[in-house]
């Protein structure tokens, strides 16, 4: 089935009544039905402003602001990829006339009196321009939604929806840094579901599934500000980074989301509660040039494993460095 063809909006610009007769008649010729008339310049910009026309036939010379003025009115106020086609048609013929006209913003210049057969092809032209013009502002849309998504994708874990490793490194390097440059600590958690595997084993992969989901958005809601990031980190380990926040705060926070999974009473027939029970590793540190995120994160590991030695459901301050 073929697409109804686009009409474009037409405004004309013009002060002499005939003229205008003139002109409707010959757009009437071509299909097109009440265009859009303005007799002064700033009657033209009032309706262009409401009425967002496609194509402007432009007289230059106007009882008010000249045709010129309009012209570069119009390119003033469009934005990103608007574009209007703008077609002068005058009576002033010299070829002076014709580079201002271009110079300040036309697309086209048609010397009055103009025939109908010139008059329709160059329409028929620019028309070609608009429709051009318009798929290529759709498909620059697309593009755009679908490169959003795609950034979005890259950086979420699929099945928690929360970040992934990737968006895990890129905003841990970020917020290291910034910390460093206001001398603020930095904090690191890391969490490790316990007895994982005969959780799997006893209930079933989709159980554990819907229990790392129910888990990471526990994580997540602990984590609100801009400089914390809830992330999986692989399997059934996640990370917290919280940036700006030093030992006190952070042990806090740690204790926090693992009383909120407690609370989530998911049955674990292994763990001591018989819930659902998470571990965590805290480490805090002060960055600086001498540091590094993989010491913090090999050092936040190590307390994590002091938290599952200790007997699990806890939380274990390491310390930077120490591993
Ligand atoms: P610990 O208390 O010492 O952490 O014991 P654990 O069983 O939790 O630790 P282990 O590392 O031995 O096992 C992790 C298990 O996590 C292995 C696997 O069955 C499960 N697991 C990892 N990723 C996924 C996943 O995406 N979905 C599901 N359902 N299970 C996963
Ligand atoms: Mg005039
Ligand atoms: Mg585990
Ligand atoms: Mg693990």
């Amino acid at each position: 089935m073929k697409a109804t063809a686009y009409r474009p909006k037409i405004l004309v610009v013009e002060d002499s009544k005939v003229t205008v007769k003139v002109l409707t008649g010959y757009l009437a010729g071509m299909g097109v039905e009440h265009p859009l008339v303005a007799e002064t310049g700033m009657q033209a910009l009032t309706l262009f402003r409401h009425e967002h026309p496609d194509i402007v036939l432009l007289d230059a010379r106007l009882p008010d602001i000249d045709g010129f003025e309009v012209a570069r009115k119009i390119r003033q106020s469009e934005q990103g990829e608007e574009w209007t086609a703008i077609i002068f048609l005058t009576a002033m013929n010299s070829d002076e006339d014709l580079a201002r006209g271009i110079a300040s913003g036309g697309d086209d210049y048609l010397v009055k009196p103009v025939s109908e057969t010139v008059f329709q092809a160059k329409l028929r032209a620019m028309q070609r321009l608009v429709e051009m013009q318009r798929k290529l502002v759709e498909v620059t849309r697309k593009l755009d939604a679908a490169n959003a998504e795609l950034q979005r994708l890259s950086t979420t874990d699929a099945l928690t929806g929360i970040a992934n490793r990737r968006a895990l490194d890129d905003f841990l390097s970020r917020e290291w840094r910034r910390c460093l440059r206001m001398g603020k600590p930095l904090s690191l958690v890391m969490l490790d579901i316990d007895y994982f595997k005969l959780f799997n084993d006893k209930y079933g992969h989709q159980a554990g599934d819907d229990c790392l989901k129910k888990v990471a958005e526990q994580i997540a809601r602990a984590a609100p500000r801009a400089s914390d990031l809830a992330a999986r980190y692989g399997g059934e380990e996640f990370m917290l980074v919280l940036g700006e926040t030093d030992a006190d705060g952070a042990l806090w926070m740690a204790e926090r989301v693992r009383q909120m999974v407690a609370d989530l009473k998911v049955p674990h027939y292994a763990t001591d509660s018989k819930f659902v029970s998470i571990s965590c590793g805290v480490v805090s540190v002060l960055p600086d040039e001498t540091r590094s995120t993989e010491t913090l994160v090999q050092s936040v590991d190590a307390a994590l494993y002091q938290a599952k030695r200790g007997g699990r459901d806890r939380v274990a301050a390491g310390e930077y460095g120490k591993l």
